[in-house]
């Protein structure tokens, strides 16, 4: 579980639902030695690589390796390291449980307005982040 399906995580925003993915692996399963597409499948890589670039075509995907939290040496509190282009040192994200509203996340040493070149990690420790809210509230229930 990643924390990203429909069951687990309801709040949070997303393009792409649980039954267009299902529609789209539907839609590329084995068939005999071909895929259901009519593409023919050589070997389990030649497979693995047919199948991420379907999900990679999908409309409005990106797929991405989500970073791990790391414990601050110092506090122990997990946080999200960003690496930003141009900067020494990384960014970092952090949960605040703080809020009445409920956890809110906080950027530390990123600089606004975010370069362009920045956003795919800022992006992926935000999703992170909030997947590890999302858990954390479920093991609470
Ligand atoms: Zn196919």
């Amino acid at each position: 579980m990643n924390g990203f399906d429909s069951s687990s995580s309801p709040r949070l925003p997303r393009g792409l639902t649980v039954p267009d993915l299902k529609a789209a692996l539907e839609a590329h399963r084995p068939y005999g030695l071909d895929c259901k597409c009519g593409r023919p499948i050589n070997s389990d890589a030649d497979w693995a690589g047919h199948v991420d670039g379907v999900i990679a075509g999908l409309p409005g995907v990106a797929v991405t390796q989500l970073p791990e939290a790391q414990a601050d040496p110092e506090y122990g509190d997990p946080y999200w390291p960003v690496e930003l282009e141009g900067e020494t040192y990384p960014g970092k994200l952090r949960i605040d449980y703080g809020y009445r509203s409920g956890p809110r996340i906080a950027l530390i040493g990123i600089p606004t307005p975010l370069r362009v070149a920045d956003v795919p990690n800022l992006t992926a420790a935000l999703l992170s982040a909030a997947a590890a809210v999302v858990l954390s509230e479920g093991e609470t229930r």
